[in-house]
């Protein structure tokens, strides 16, 4: 990304979401996050893992960046700058859902929910939903039994994302705590994956820790996707879908971020 690129990215709101309780957008501007977000470049690049402030030989394979030049393509890192008690700079910096189904690296902010009890519960969820996937396979399609099923199956499989939704505890900087379905602002129903973008998961670290977020920048690294919508190295807003609907309630409380 050039300069020019920089520089509306800069200008551009890049993390933002509507307040259903003060009925306005809480933003957070990019700001001195972009910068500290080259820097995570540069390491990327000259290492070729996450695990970078490891010595080589203590190097996890799993955690080298190779497996985001596969066809699982890249994904977005972020990095929140904040502010801690005494005045301490904080950089914080978080990759977007699991690196190469790894969970929890040093050095990175934890996901949303507990990795074990996520497992858990997919596990569980999946000992309800593989027996009537087999059934559906060995139905006449499009007989009455088959959609019968193949609506059992939905009902179950929502119940499963329900479950899974409930284990996620969302902070913000006003000292509340609120599950993933009373976050989320929208009336609709809430997107497999949502909690587990940079955003959230940077944000809610320092509102555990009570840090206080400055600035915040996200940028895209790997294999481009397969729309070219995004690109290594370009620095993107956060999502639409997942993101907005719940930024808003996480930024609530966030004094006097610096432009
Ligand atoms: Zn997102
Ligand atoms: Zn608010």
């Amino acid at each position: 990304m050039g300069t020019k690129g920089r520089k509306e990215y800069v200008n551009s709101r890049s993390c933002f979401g509507y307040c259903n309780d003060c009925g306005e957008v809480h933003e957070l501007p990019s700001g001195i996050a972009v910068g500290h977000c080259y820097a995570l470049m540069a390491k990327l690049s000259a290492h070729q893992r996450i695990d970078f402030d490891k010595p080589l030989e203590d190097a996890d394979p799993r955690l080298s960046t190779d497996s985001l030049y596969t066809e699982m393509r890249g994904r977005m890192f972020g990095i929140l700058v904040c502010e801690d008690k005494d005045g301490n700079e904080i950089i914080l910096r978080a990759f977007s859902s699991r690196h190469n189904g790894v969970w929890n690296v040093e050095g990175w902010v934890p996901p949303l929910v507990d990795e074990h009890r996520f497992v858990a519960e997919v596990e569980l969820g999946n000992l309800d939903l593989h027996p009537l996937t087999d059934l559906i396979a060995t139905l006449p399609r499009e007989s009455r039994e088959w959609y019968a099923k193949l609506a059992e199956r939905r009902l179950v499989s929502h119940g499963i994302l329900a479950k899974l939704n409930a284990l996620y505890e969302i902070h913000n900087f006003k000292n509340e705590k609120r599950s993933l379905a009373d976050a989320f602002h929208l009336k609709k129903g809430i997107p497999v994956g949502t909690g587990d973008c940079c955003a959230p998961k940077l944000l809610n670290y320092a509102a555990v820790h009570q840090l206080k977020p400055l600035s915040i920048a996200e940028f895209f690294w790997g294999k481009a996707t397969a729309s070219g919508h995004r690109v290594e190295g370009g620095f993107y807003s956060s999502c639409e879908e997942k993101c907005q609907p719940i930024l808003g309630y996480m930024l609530c409380g966030v004094t006097n971020p610096i432009q």
